[in-house]
């Protein structure tokens, strides 16, 4: 099951990507991935039975792939997560996660430009694996996660380093507008074997610059789920960025940062391929 947003005549809905196109949950009373995703099992009955029959899915050539949650309740980022992302930083090895968020402002979808802001010299790029609540909780134990979350997408952490490390807090490097192209669609976690052992990896312009496993993720996603539970409720929609593995832009010598003209592409195993292109921005 692959849920996406998508725009057509005119209006952006919640549908499915059966394969040869998408079919609307609009008919189910679905009007969108937030609604969808609060119905909880009646919601994945019903997404069953038009897996089960589509009828007449909208070609792709019909429709524009959007973010998937657009408007998240909460886009939480988590540092340093990857073993030798943490050593290429310079960074000492983390005991305890390291949390920031992107904001709203910041979500585009596939093929979405991301704009290179005129302040910033050093946007560079982040592959990121990143799992989407299913279920509200508080308090939740590592080993009920699956319980909660629904499934996975991919997100680009795209991050101004000059405005992210000019002080120890780094979300206003994260999250200006676009730096946060997410999708193509959330994949149900039943389609997934193991979470954590997944290729995952970035080209810029057709070269491969990172690729690495989410097996190097130092703290998982039980981990993660119990750890933020413990502060805060989760809710449907709510989506975890877990962290970029190695071979980052600014930890280059030289330096790689991203530039107006420039194309890139993220692929996670069984999660699909997210390709955005950069502009400049205003
Ligand atoms: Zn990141």
């Amino acid at each position: 099951m692959k849920l996406v947003t998508f725009t057509h005549g005119g209006s952006t809905r919640a549908g499915l990507d059966v394969g040869g196109g998408v079919a609307d949950l609009g008919p189910g009373g679905y009007p969108d991935v937030l609604s969808f995703l609060r119905a909880g099992d009646a919601a994945i009955r019903y997404a069953r039975e038009v897996l089960a029959s589509p009828g007449d899915p909208l070609p792709h050539s019909e429709v524009k792939i959007e973010a998937p949650i657009p408007n998240p309740p909460k886009f939480i980022c988590i540092g340093l997560n990857y073993l030798d992302h943490a050593k290429e930083s310079g960074m000492e090895v983390p005991t305890t996660p390291t949390v920031f968020t992107k904001y709203s402002n910041a979500v585009i979808g596939p093929g979405d430009a991301i704009e290179i802001p005129p302040v910033s010299n050093e946007v560079d790029y982040e592959a990121e694996f990143a799992f989407v609540i299913g279920k509200k909780g508080r308090n939740i134990p590592q080993d009920q996660w699956e319980e909660y979350v629904f499934g996975y997408t991919i997100v680009h952490d795209v991050s101004a380093r000059d405005y992210q490390l000019a002080t120890s807090q780094w979300t206003i490097g994260k999250t200006f507008d676009t730096f946060g192209p997410m999708g193509p669609s959330i994949v149900n976690k039943d389609e997934i074997g193991d979470p954590h052992d997944l290729r995952i990896s970035l080209d810029l312009n057709g070269r491969t610059l990172q690729d690495s496993s989410t097996k190097q993720l130092i703290f998982r996603i039980p981990e993660l789920v119990e750890y933020l539970s413990t502060v805060m409720t989760l809710l449907p929609g709510d989506i975890v960025s877990t962290g970029t593995p190695p071979g980052v832009g600014f930890a280059r010598k030289p330096p790689i940062f991203m530039k107006p003209g420039d194309e890139v592409v993220i692929r996670v195993e069984g999660v699909g391929e997210l390709r955005n292109p950069c502009v400049a921005g205003a």
